[in-house]
């Protein structure tokens, strides 16, 4: 993942080579010290669209407790309908109480496709991750 060529606090794209972030000062080396899934709860927030869905996906994978909170802030302004679904999978994997409460909250979401995963997903066994075998997210 090329998450490093991004501050991951202010988004401010690098060449990779610097210690600190030359738009907000952001301590780039200490980024790098970061647990693997604080990285992935930074990048939930990444301006490129595959490495969020990646992101997500992994903290799903990873059944991250942390990403739930995040997850719950970034869908208060989510308008983008992949992010929105990819969280709903994640919700689904990490499958914990507040991961099903927020899930639920999607049930009622907005936008009638996310609503309708939403349900379904909430009508697979809690913490399954056989659901994930027809995704087509190979390209
Ligand atoms: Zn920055």
């Amino acid at each position: 993942m090329k998450l490093t060529y991004f501050c991951p606090d202010c988004w401010h794209e690098t060449d990779g080579q610097v210690d600190v972030c030359p738009n907000c000062g952001y301590d780039l080396s200490a980024y790098e010290q970061l647990p693997y899934e604080q990285k992935l709860l930074c990048a939930v927030r990444h301006p490129v669209q595959d490495i969020r869905l990646l992101a997500i996906q992994l903290l799903g994978q990873l059944r991250s407790a942390a990403a739930v909170p995040v997850f719950q802030a970034v869908l208060g302004s989510e308008e983008n309908i992949f992010v929105l679904r990819e969280i709903a999978w994640a919700l689904a994997q990490i499958g914990d109480p507040s991961s099903q409460k927020l899930l639920e909250q999607l049930a009622s979401h907005r936008l009638p496709m996310v609503q309708r995963l939403a349900r379904d997903l909430l009508a697979l066994p809690m913490g399954g991750d056989k659901h994930r075998h027809q995704r087509g997210n190979s390209t």
